[in-house]
């Protein structure tokens, strides 16, 4: 039987959801829509089309419900993502919506950047407190090449800003051959005097990219070699740690994570589930299905409904991928599941 938190208490006093293999999932990732103003090469190279008759996404009432019900199974740790969250109007008030959900003590986003310089005081104020922003190239032509906009002297501005503010900052670069994977000399100038934490992240294949994938997809081992041999020294896992291997140097300011999940037991450490834009719950980037729980979000009394919705679920979580074997699940675009 799990406890009720009092409202507004600001604990709800559970221990997380565990699967069968023993991984609890304090975490979660909500997408607040698919939509997207870039046109990354690896995940919507034609830009956003809604489909057609496809549900809109989760209204503020309906995500405020949604928080409320993780909350009680264990949330700690929300992560807002897209599409390009920063489209959405009301980010700001679904921001604050999230930040006063109780049990909620970290409050992160992910962005590719576009709206930060602008509006990072508004989100912070909103209760933001740390944030992922993707700069897949420190070079402005490759940059605008892997996304479609020439906006990296901006987003790169944001970054500046937000660091200066205290936001907790990591930035994301997907590795791709040919493209961005001679950049590492750029990064390592970079994170010199930058105490950011950069995460390469390897390409992983959706169902959409797979003539991309095979053109460009590198094994971020490869980069995990180089950097051990310049000094990178790999830092002790936490035990509540993601699926990142962190390396430090004594010479510079910022970290190096490599997020590689092809590697051996990349599942072993999952710690996340994933709701998507119009409320589907994910096991699995990658999983062969989602569980609508859109139906349980349309009033408050119906918190017992979703909070048995999403624990009767949890045992059908898979222990690992299947990516090795190229199955990517009903996954088009990370862009659809909130990456
Ligand atoms: N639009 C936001 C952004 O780009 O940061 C948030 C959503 S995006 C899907 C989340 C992260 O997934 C980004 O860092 C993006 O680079 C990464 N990503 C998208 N498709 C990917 C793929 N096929 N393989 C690896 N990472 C991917
Ligand atoms: Fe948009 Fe992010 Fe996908 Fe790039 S990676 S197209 S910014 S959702």
């Amino acid at each position: 039987m799990r406890c009720r938190p009092e409202p507004g208490s600001g604990s709800v006093g559970t221990a997380p959801l565990a699967d069968r293999y023993g991984r609890r999932f304090p975490y979660v990732r909500l997408s607040v829509t698919p939509a997207c103003n870039f046109r990354c090469s690896y995940c919507l190279p034609h830009g956003y089309h809604a489909e057609t008759g496809a549900a809109g996404p989760l209204s503020l009432e309906e995500i405020t419900r949604l928080l409320r019900g993780f909350a009680e199974l264990g949330m700690h740790k929300l992560r807002i993502t897209g599409g390009e969250p920063s489209v959405r109007r009301d980010l700001t008030d679904v921001l604050r919506a999230a930040a006063a959900v109780p049990g909620v003590n970290k409050l992160a986003m992910t962005t590719n950047g576009t709206l930060l310089s602008r509006r990072l005081h508004e989100w912070m104020d909103a209760g933001l407190n740390a944030i992922n922003v993707s700069v897949d190239s420190l070079d402005r032509a490759a940059f605008a090449r892997i996304t479609g906009h020439d906006r990296l002297d901006d987003i790169l501005r944001g970054v500046e800003m937000a660091l200066a503010g205290g936001l907790s900052m990591k930035l994301n670069a997907v590795l791709l051959r040919g493209v961005n994977d001679d950049e590492l000399p750029r990064w390592l100038d970079y994170l010199r005097d930058h105490a950011v934490g950069l995460r390469f992240i390897e390409l992983m294949q959706t169902g959409d990219n797979l003539a991309f994938f095979r053109d460009h997809h590198v094994r971020a081992g490869l980069l995990e070699t180089e950097l051990q041999e310049a000094g990178w020294q790999a830092l002790p896992r936490a035990a509540d740690a993601g699926p990142a291997r962190e390396y430090r140097h004594p010479d510079y300011a910022g970290r190096i994570g490599i997020i590689a999940p092809y590697s051996k037991d990349f599942c072993a450490g999952c710690n996340r589930l994933r709701v998507t834009a119009s409320g589907d719950l994910r096991l699995c980037l990658f999983g062969e299905f989602g569980i609508p729980l859109r139906q349980h979000l349309q009033r408050d009394d119906q918190l017992d409904d979703l909070v048995h919705a999403i624990g009767g679920q949890i045992g059908r979580k898979e222990q690992g991928h299947f990516l090795h074997e190229g199955r990517t699940g009903v996954t088009p675009h990370l862009a659809s599941t909130g990456g």
